[in-house]
């Protein structure tokens, strides 16, 4: 359905009513049409398992639903209402209505309603044309979610040596490679044994199992003391070194 057919619509069932009141007496019953199971599409094509109830005036006894002019069903007690199977009846254009009988004896009619009965592979192609770009859109939006975060996390500035970090849901390991812990990705693969992973320290793969918090405390206490740098010498043995060089030139 485009968007003129929408916006005619909406003229129609603001207008017509309108215009209709003036000419046509208002049904006396209220005929509707509900979907139990299967497909109801826009522009009245409709598959599968469907009720049909009329609501009326308190006296009212028995109301019979038609199908075209067949039988569909009859109610004899509130709620008027009976359930059929479109596939139960030939496929295309129906017309469905109910005639209702009172107390006081009078027959009452109710509004028409216009449906195309399709079969069901039809419903279902039809449901599938208008789901599949809804899913199309949905796994490029992912993908596209995907290749942002990957991207966003090649870039994002290394973390520092022993900085405290979360390692998100699928936990920290420990590369054993470098020996830095890691959070493990959400895209590397699973070998049952643990996810085969890259660490993005080293840039080596391997297979890798969430580590436990005190392994990765370890972890990054190591990485600390690793990345010291070695001790400042001071004023004195820097002197005392100097002095030693000179007295070796001396010597020769
Ligand atoms: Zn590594």
């Amino acid at each position: 359905m485009n968007r003129l057919s929408i916006l005619l619509f909406l003229v129609l069932i603001v207008f017509v009513p309108v215009a209709h009141a003036q000419t046509v007496a208002p049904p006396q019953l209220d005929f509707s049409l509900n979907r139990d199971w299967g497909y109801g599409g826009l522009g009245g094509q409709i598959q599968g398992h469907f009720s049909t109830r009329v609501r009326g005036p308190d006296n009212l006894e028995r109301v019979v639903f038609y199908l075209d002019d067949q039988i569909l069903g009859e109610a004899e007690q509130p709620p008027f209402k009976i359930r059929f199977v479109t596939d139960d009846y030939p496929l295309g254009e129906h017309t469905l209505y109910a005639v209702g009988y009172t107390s006081d004896g009078r027959t009452l009619t109710s509004n028409t309603l216009h449906r195309e009965f399709v079969s069901a592979q039809q419903g279902w192609q039809d449901a599938g044309r208008m789901v599949l770009p809804i899913l199309g859109i949905v796994f490029g939006v992912m993908l596209l979610a995907a290749v942002i975060a990957w991207l966003g996390e090649r870039r994002r500035a290394p973390i520092s040596p022993g900085a405290p970090r979360s390692y998100g849901i699928f936990g920290g390991a420990v590369c054993p490679k470098c020996g830095r812990p890691f959070s493990r990705h959400w895209w590397a693969p699973n070998m049952l044994v643990g996810k085969l992973d890259r660490c993005p320290y080293c840039g080596k793969w391997s297979i890798v199992r969430a580590a436990p918090p005190d392994v990765l405390r370890a972890a990054e206490r190591a990485e600390l003391e690793a990345a010291a740098p070695p001790p400042v010498p001071t004023d004195e043995t820097e002197q005392r070194k100097k002095d030693l060089d000179e007295s070796r030139y001396l010597d020769e």
